[in-house]
């Protein structure tokens, strides 16, 4: 049987292969070809100039496509008119003996009308440049809502040719249920960012070396005060749902630390330095590989023989000592070909040492900044709710649905899911709305004052928080107006004004903050009370951040409530408050040192140095699992 056959091709692309003179499949054929047949599925495949890509997703492509159906079925984007048409070709050559498959090119230069002719007689595959692409959408020319394939050839080219928008556009007006193949000969940050945007559990292959100067490994540095640090990689667990890391520190008691604390606040963390014998080790590493570790925090040393695939992310949460290091630590991510993120917590005195790694790794850094709140916020529930859309049901549950019906009968659909969301959302407002951001940034911008990064550096100026939003039919300006007239205040005075679904936030100079506190929480809007508040997100006022602050957890702390790892707000709560209580936000129920993956909605409140947990109400009050075994303490 000859090599393409063992691939599952069919008979019409094997006398057509054999046409081409093909002997034998390369490699990255070799891979992709079985892969893409079997199912549909989402792939991104990583090989060199001149391997044989265009058949690695053309000979399944053709095979897979409705000949009979002559609606279009797949979009190949790639990058120039050349390779248009070459691919084009290519795919006609691969598709003769198959009747009915037409392909057409579109490309700039050509007769648009002309192009819009050949699509409109029937074309399942349209081979686009993005740009003539976009022209034609917006034309209305071309109709790709229902599209079953998208190909991204050549992507790397095409987006350093500056095509990044209208990929992103182009993707945005096919349909969610497509598979996405993406094909590029490296792996650069914006080839991986739209791989991460556009694509879900994407198969990755790689063929043969990677080209030198790109890497499956992206760098990302976030700048922190150094009090910030540990708040900081907390932020980033919960802006990554799906983490699974390994979090560098520099010795041995902070790796013990630092993994106790996480463990205290609900994460499945662990440790592993060479304080542990040999048989702790091999349990936390077996954890590990099985998934029931999300972030091991480890040494260098010990962290030395770490050879498990699918690591999303390093973090270097202090930096090494040796910079060279740094290589070996990013290393562990982006193996067997998947993508991987090597994150660094930085302090402003240890910026100098990013430079340097970045001649050391000849890979540029990109800075980013801690996500506030409201961006974790957005990353839960959209987590949230694609865990709730992919809950396998079981039956049992049908025992409970007349009683539960009772309940729920009344809403509408959209009642029920705004609701349901709200049970988690809620919490996180009452959360964020006491809490600030802890941004900062490596260039001067935040003594300069100048293009003010959201919710932090205000100058001195007063933020609040007010329970008033769009939902009561306020945008920034109806807002501000309305604030202006109620504080009889001038339409300079109030300024920074965002306006949020059910809340908003504005600014004023501190001279109006008895005014604002004093009037706007004694109006009324419709009936309901305003709730005007301080924000904590107050720019230069981080003096109220105090991390040392021992509130009591004033509710038992469950262990290990909720297998981790899945929907539901965790943690993104610091002890910054200084007093009162706290509640909402996310929270913490669960403490094992190695809760399972699967199941319920995890949620866990960091708990301040004391040991008291600034919990919010339990989540099985809400949506837990409480329906679930516990499992006992590991620990
Ligand atoms: P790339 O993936 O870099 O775009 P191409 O798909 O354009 O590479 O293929 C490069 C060349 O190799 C083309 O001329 C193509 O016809 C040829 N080719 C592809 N697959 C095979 C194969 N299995 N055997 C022999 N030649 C092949
Ligand atoms: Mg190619």
């Amino acid at each position: 049987m000859n090599k393409f056959e063992q691939l599952g091709l069919n008979e019409s692309l094997l006398k057509a292969i054999l046409d081409l003179g093909f002997e034998n499949p390369s490699e990255v054929q070799e891979k992709a070809i079985p892969l893409l047949l079997e199912k549909d599925t989402d792939m991104v495949a990583l090989a060199q100039t001149g391997t044989g890509k265009t058949a690695a997703f053309g000979f399944p492509l053709i095979q897979k496509i409705d000949a009979d159906n002559r609606n279009t079925q797949a979009l190949v984007l790639s990058p120039t008119r050349e390779l248009c048409l070459q691919i084009t070709n290519e795919l006609k050559n691969y598709s003769k003996y198959e009747k009915g498959i037409n392909v057409v090119a579109v490309y700039g230069g050509a007769s648009i009308t002309e192009q819009a002719r050949e699509i409109k007689r029937g074309a399942q595959i349209i081979v686009a440049t993005p740009g003539r692409m976009q022209d034609m959408i917006n034309r209305g020319l071309v109709n790709i809502k229902n599209i079953d394939y998208c190909v991204l050839d050549e992507a790397d080219e095409m987006l350093n040719m500056g095509f990044y928008d209208d990929i992103v556009s182009i993707l945005s007006d096919t349909p969610d249920e497509k598979s996405t193949w993406l094909f590029s000969a490296t792996m650069p940050q914006e080839v991986a960012r739209i791989a991460k945007q556009f694509m879900s559990e994407p198969l990755e292959i790689t063929v043969g070396t990677k080209n030198s100067g790109s890497s499956t490994v992206s760098h990302e540095f976030y700048l922190v005060n150094a009090r910030d640090r540990y708040e900081a990689l907390k932020r980033l667990a919960d802006a990554n749902p799906d983490i699974f890391s390994v979090v560098f520190c520099r010795t041995k008691r902070d790796t013990q630390a630092i993994a106790e604390k996480l463990i205290e606040d609900g994460y499945s963390a662990a440790a592993l330095h060479g304080d542990l014998s040999q048989a702790q080790r091999d349990g936390v590493m077996k954890s590990f590989r099985g998934r029931q570790i999300q972030m091991l925090v480890a040494t260098d040393v010990a962290a030395r023989g770490i050879d498990v695939d699918n690591v999303t992310h390093v973090v270097n949460y202090q930096l090494p000592d040796e910079i060279e290091t740094y290589n070996h630590r990013s290393g562990r991510t982006g193996r067997a070909g998947k993508l991987g993120t090597s994150i660094v917590i930085v302090t402003k005195s240890e910026l100098r040492k990013i430079s340097s790694i970045e001649r050391i790794i000849k890979q540029k850094f990109e800075e980013k900044t801690i996500p506030s709140g409201i961006e974790i916020c957005e990353i839960q529930l959209l987590h949230l709710a694609n865990k709730i859309k992919d809950t396998e049901v079981d039956h049992e549950i049908d025992n409970y649905l007349p009683a539960i019906n009772n309940v729920l009968e009344d809403l509408s659909k959209e009642e029920l899911i705004k609701k349901m969301v709200s049970v988690e959302f809620n919490r996180f407002i009452a959360y964020y709305k006491k809490n600030r951001d802890i941004s900062t940034q490596s260039s001067d911008r935040r003594e300069r004052g100048d293009s003010e990064p959201r919710e932090f550096n205000n100058n001195g100026a007063v933020r609040y928080f007010v329970n008033i939003g769009s939902r009561d039919n306020f945008d920034w300006m109806s807002l501000k107006d309305y604030l202006k007239e109620t504080l009889d205040l001038g339409r300079d005075d109030i300024f920074k004004v965002d306006v949020k679904e059910g809340f908003s936030f504005f600014n004023t100079d501190p001279q109006h903050t008895d005014k604002v506190m004093d009037v706007l929480n004694n109006v009324q809007l419709e009936g309901r009370r305003i709730n005007v508040e301080i924000s904590k997100n107050d720019g230069g006022g981080r003096r109220d951040h105090n991390n040392r602050g021992g509130r009591r957890d004033s509710g038992r702390r469950e262990g290990n409530f909720a297998p981790r790892r899945e929907g539901g707000f965790r943690s993104d709560r610091n002890s910054s408050r200084d007093g009162g209580s706290r509640e909402g936000g996310f929270r913490s129920d669960r403490n094992s040192s190695a809760p399972r993956r699967e199941g319920g909605f995890r949620s866990s409140a960091p708990r301040n140095e004391n040991g008291g947990s600034d919990r919010a109400p339990r989540r099985s009050e809400s949506f837990g699992d409480s329906s679930r075994p516990r499992r006992p303490r590991r620990d």
